[in-house]
């Protein structure tokens, strides 16, 4: 058994606690019969949070995070703080905590589990074994440019303004991940932009292709517009293995792509940061689905999301691949059982309770592990 791994959890807010008592099972279960033990230690984010102290994240919570070997965290949000100022609200602390430990890659899966195919909105055949993984940019682009705002001119006109901005640093070091995650899968990226129209567009696809080049050549490198991609995901999705596009593009193509799969409650994603000196890579992994103030506390949320986002951390802060792929076949094995939680339930199959549906993926780890 080698040397403890710190987990440092962030359950958050509704059902973000509830699904991560889920995780915390499963972390026992693979300390106990896996090759790595864990230490478990928990902070405050979100609403919590703020109740608790006033902000969303406090700067010990963020230092925590920081020391931590990987961050697992639950979703923030909720009614109750509405009318809290902006820069207090739950949402402002997830966004500080993936600035502040600089998480530029954000890796977002689209994985169509066979006995799921059937939910998805495009039709069996062109969605069943689908597999694809989008990198976005996640700390630069449209969204942090500057200059940033609203004015009104001389004749009471108002205009408003963003500025799209990217350098090449940025767009390489993303493209580098994207790289890297091909040459674990299937050896082919598309990367994504808009040079036709965008001179960011320009840039990204020059920095892309330099870097494969120099480094990537064995990787099929494919460049795609945006629209076009949007169209291929809902037309040919299998056509793609590894997409990796900036942060505005990535926001839209990523939620267009989990929709193949049909649930918001098994939805995992990974959000990488630098390697340091020590060859620690920040990094922390969530569910893409929010607190879920409509069913929190009822017992019901799906945990799955959340198991395989813990699956993606072993695959890729611990190297933990063997690990990792036992994860996910237990969770596909649950699947084919027949046993669903609301949101993905369907005739004829079983209904269970978040608990019902971790212990079901640990009896299922038990099986895999003979
Ligand atoms: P949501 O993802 O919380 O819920 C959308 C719908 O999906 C709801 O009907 C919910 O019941 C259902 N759902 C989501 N996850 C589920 C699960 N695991 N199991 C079963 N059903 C599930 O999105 P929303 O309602 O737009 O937002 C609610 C709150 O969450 C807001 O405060 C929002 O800001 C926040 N939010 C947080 C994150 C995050 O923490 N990363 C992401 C999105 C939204």
């Amino acid at each position: 058994m080698t040397s403890n791994k710190n987990l440092y959890f962030l359950p958050g807010d509704g059902i973000g606690k509830e699904v991560m008592d889920e995780v915390r099972t499963i972390v026992n279960w693979l300390g106990k019969h896996g090759s790595l033990t864990f230490d478990m230690t928990e902070g405050l984010i979100g609403g919590a949070a703020y109740d608790a102290h006033g902000s969303a994240l406090s700067d010990e919570t963020l230092a925590d995070a920081m020391d931590a070997d990987a961050v697992l965290l639950g979703a923030v949000g909720g009614p109750k703080w509405d009318d809290v100022a902006r820069q207090h609200r739950p949402e402002a602390g997830l966004l500080r905590i993936r600035k502040e430990m600089d998480l530029f890659a954000n890796l977002r899966p689209a994985v169509v589990f066979d006995a799921l195919a059937e939910g998805s909105s495009l039709k069996f055949d062109l969605v069943s074994g689908l597999d694809i993984l989008i990198v976005r940019e996640l700390t630069s682009g449209v969204y942090f440019g500057e200059p940033r705002g609203i004015e009104t001119l001389a004749d009471g006109t108002r205009r408003a303004i963003d500025t799209q901005l990217y350098t090449s640093p940025e767009i390489e070091r993303v493209a580098r991940v994207a790289f890297e995650l091909a040459r674990k899968r299937n050896n082919q990226v598309h990367s994504v932009e808009k040079s036709n129209v965008m001179e960011t567009g320009v840039l990204w696809r020059s920095v892309v292709s330099e870097l494969h080049t120099a480094e990537y050549s064995d990787i099929k490198l494919l460049h795609m517009l945006a629209d076009n991609c949007a169209m291929q995901l809902v037309r040919t999705p299998k056509q793609f293995d590894v997409i990796v596009t900036d942060n505005l593009f990535g926001d839209l193509l990523s939620d267009c792509a989990a929709m193949l799969t049909g649930s918001l409650g098994m939805l995992p994603s990974a959000s990488l940061g630098g390697v340091d000196d020590a060859g620690r890579r920040m990094a922390l992994y969530e569910p893409v689905h929010g607190s879920a103030p409509d069913i929190a506390g009822q017992g019901i949320a799906n945990p799955l999301a959340c198991i395989l986002s813990f699956a993606m951390c072993l695959r890729y802060s611990f190297d933990m691949g063997k690990e990792a792929d036992m994860m996910e076949q237990a969770v596909q094995n649950v699947l084919a059982s027949g046993l669903r939680t609301g949101d993905i339930m369907q005739d004829g199959k079983t209904q269970v309770s978040t608990t019902g549906m971790g212990q079901a993926v640990i009896s299922e780890l038990d099986k895999l592990n003979g």
